[in-house]
């Protein structure tokens, strides 16, 4: 006699509180939308981020009027976001993360991956998880054995352009939507005519602003995207995109590094204000936007560094 989470879009729990109109108590929990009890004495709470819970007696039963078969309930798992089918980690999607974005040195890179449900077991075998519990060198491994097993498309937005850009008066938010949308795009066309059961985006901004900044692009791709945060655990399409899109990254700062003559340290914190004035001393500070995120606060630090050392 297990709990059930359900997780339903709004009009959908509206139906069901009008179906549980007469079991409706009114003592209603904080952020709930509605609180039945059925005669059969099962607790029912719909909240307004999408949960619906089913609570004791007939639990299981009652959440199976809602369409779903027990093999595909959530039982007490982690929260996923609004609207994302139950079992969309035994489906076959394309994942899309990017990575570079809180880097002051080097360029944003984005993957959208697909994984198609029968090579989930594989990539599971080969380490494919969560970018951030591996280091560089393990991604690099795993990345070189899947990148010819799954379909992906990549695309790097070098630091020059992304200065443009950004000085232009364009967001990062906007530059990330048109690099997940161009890739998505890329990998439909890719694994065409075979469709993805849906596609899934490691959340950066609500969905209404993703297709906002989206909002003149030609080949925006609306049908079946899924947002969510932390989505490398909940499809590992996800997970797969952000190793390799880790790996470019990687290998586009060892460039860097090759081009600075010293390694170019990552992230955005003292070594990195350090290596910037280091890189103006040595080269001149025209040469800052080939490597940097001018808008960076990192950008002020490191000229005062080299104030201070000339001085
Ligand atoms: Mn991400």
């Amino acid at each position: 006699m297990g709990n059930v989470v359900l997780v339903k879009k709004l009009n959908e729990i509206m139906d069901m509180k009008s179906y549980y109109s007469r079991n409706l108590i009114e003592k209603m929990p904080p952020g709930s939308v509605f609180a039945a009890k059925t005669l059969g004495g099962c607790m029912i709470t719909a909240y307004k981020s999408g949960k619906v819970l089913f609570q004791g007696n007939e639990g299981e039963q009652e959440a199976q009027r809602w369409g779903v078969s027990s093999s595909t309930m959530t039982k007490n798992e982690p929260k996923k976001a609004t609207g994302l089918p139950n079992n969309i980690g035994s489906l076959s999607i394309i994942g899309s993360d990017e990575v570079g974005t809180g880097d002051y040195f080097g360029p944003i890179t984005v993957v959208a991956a697909y994984v198609k449900r029968e090579d989930i077991q594989l990539l599971k075998e080969l380490g494919v998880r969560d970018s951030k519990d591996l280091n560089d060198v393990k991604i690099s491994e795993i990345a070189k054995q899947i990148k010819n097993i799954v379909p992906h498309s990549l695309l790097t937005l070098h630091n020059e352009k992304y200065n443009k850009l950004q000085a232009s008066g364009m967001s990062q938010g906007k530059m990330k939507a048109i690099l997940h949308n161009q890739a998505i795009y890329h990998v439909l066309g890719k694994i065409s005519p075979v469709q993805p059961d849906g596609i899934l985006i490691d959340q950066f901004v609500q969905s209404s602003t993703y297709y906002q900044h989206l909002k003149g692009q030609k080949n925006m791709i609306k049908d079946n995207v899924f947002f969510s945060t932390k989505a490398e655990g909940i499809h590992i399409a996800v997970a797969a995109a952000s190793i390799l899109a880790r790996y470019a990254f990687v290998q586009y700062v060892d460039k860097l590094s090759e081009a600075a003559g010293f390694t170019i340290p990552k992230g955005a914190g003292k070594q990195v204000d350090e290596a910037a004035a280091k890189l103006i001393l040595s080269k001149g500070q025209d040469i800052l936007p080939k490597f940097v995120k001018l808008h960076f606060a990192n950008t002020e630090k490191a000229l005062n560094l080299v104030k201070r050392k000339k001085g």
